[in-house]
């Protein structure tokens, strides 16, 4: 049996474990450390925006985002449909509730126009407009933020971008992240770098990080004793996985370079099959390729058939892929939220399968990969 092949699995650079070692000498084994703010510091060079703290997951820094965006109990929130859960539930954990927007199939990101229509149809009813807008980058696929910036400061909606799984993807020659008050990054296992687990909050303004930053070490008031005015959170990251974030950060671009490079192979091999359909690349950016992403067969029934061949033939080979997301509005906790769309995703989620993407990956697993993916949809 070949060793395991993974759909994208941890992948140090060298001198994660030199950080580590200097935080075990100095002793810093705690959400303190020299290794938090040089973290933040190097994070904020690599996007070149903003100002960054540090967290212990992604859906941590939604959670701060959107209380920081105001969102509280009744507010309608907006987020993409085709997304991981952790988009959605810090919408839900503040007493609000989630209407879904559409994916695009030309994008695979939310569809502008089901956004718009929405927003539109809200304002002609004349009452609460949502709060704010979770936009993904899905699968590193850079959304379109200038026309998401445009129709949401027409309703004066707030922006949150959820690009956890988009780092080092650029949107108009510039880094995700970087286009709206306030966005996120995850560094959880199976994300393009990882820290074993964190997360990255992003603020335009000093003054936002520096307020995201107090509630998430319990907003703790200014006096030598321990007060509170208001509730916060334990969410700041240690000082060890920022450590492991250091390393890690010296890579991302050779790991940008590396993903590409493997949906190019993917492509170069199955490109010319006739059931096979590749996410898309935006004319507007450029994409990380975390994942690499496609749908098969030409319908959902038929697509669905092929897609299951072919995730159960690798799985028998000991080769790890996915169906793409579960589409929000497809999710039973979610079965009593609004959904605005033709629902143009779910014979993308019925078709869609992740192909593995590890960057350890060589050309000769690419080449086995390619022939079983090959057999299998020609059944
Ligand atoms: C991974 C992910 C998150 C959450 O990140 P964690 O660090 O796992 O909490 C949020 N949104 C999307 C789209 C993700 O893929």
């Amino acid at each position: 049996m070949h060793d395991r092949i993974f759909l994208s699995s941890p992948h140090m650079g060298g001198s994660e474990l030199r950080y580590v070692e200097q935080a075990f000498a100095d002793n810093y084994i705690a959400p303190v450390g020299p290794h938090i703010p040089a973290f933040e510091q190097e994070f904020e060079a690599v996007i070149g925006h903003g100002h960054c703290v540090a967290v212990a997951s992604g859906t941590a820094a939604l959670h701060l985002a959107l209380r920081l965006a105001g969102v509280s109990p009744g507010d309608e929130v907006l987020c993409s449909d085709l997304t991981f859960i952790a988009s959605a539930s810090p919408i839900v954990y503040l007493g609000a509730r989630p209407t879904f927007i559409d994916a695009d199939p030309a994008t695979w990101n939310l569809d502008l126009e089901v956004l718009e229509a929405h927003l539109s149809a809200r304002r002609r009813a004349g009452g609460p407009m949502p709060r704010a807008l979770v936009v993904v980058h899905l699968y590193g696929q850079p959304c379109d933020m200038d026309a998401v910036g445009a129709i949401c400061a027409e309703y004066g909606v707030a922006v949150v971008e959820d690009a956890a799984e988009s780092l080092g993807a650029l949107h108009q020659g510039r880094q995700t992240g970087t286009f709206s008050t306030t966005a996120v990054f995850s560094f959880n296992g199976n994300k393009i770098i990882t820290c074993g687990g964190g997360g990255m909050f992003v603020a335009k303004d000093k003054a936002l990080a520096d307020k995201a930053r107090f509630l998430s070490t319990q907003a703790r008031d200014a006096a030598p004793h321990y007060q509170h005015s208001e509730l916060g959170y334990n969410y700041r990251m240690s000082n060890i996985l920022a450590a492991v974030g250091r390393g890690q950060i010296e890579v991302l671009a050779a790991r940008v370079e590396q993903k590409r490079a493997l949906f190019a192979g993917y492509v170069e091999r199955l490109g010319a099959q006739p059931w096979i359909e590749f996410m898309p690349e935006v004319p507007t950016g450029r994409a990380n390729r975390w994942l690499t992403c496609a749908l098969l067969g030409d319908d959902a029934a038929s697509g669905y058939r092929m897609r299951e061949a072919v995730r159960l033939a690798l799985e028998e080979a000991n080769i790890e892929s996915r169906p793409i997301w579960k589409p929000m509005h497809m999710q039973p906790v979610f079965a009593q939220d609004a959904f605005a769309g033709p629902g143009a995703d779910e014979a993308m989620f019925a078709r869609g399968l992740c192909l593995p993407s590890d960057t350890k990956m060589t050309e000769a697993d690419l080449d086995r990969v390619c022939e079983l993916v090959v057999r299998a949809a020609r059944g």
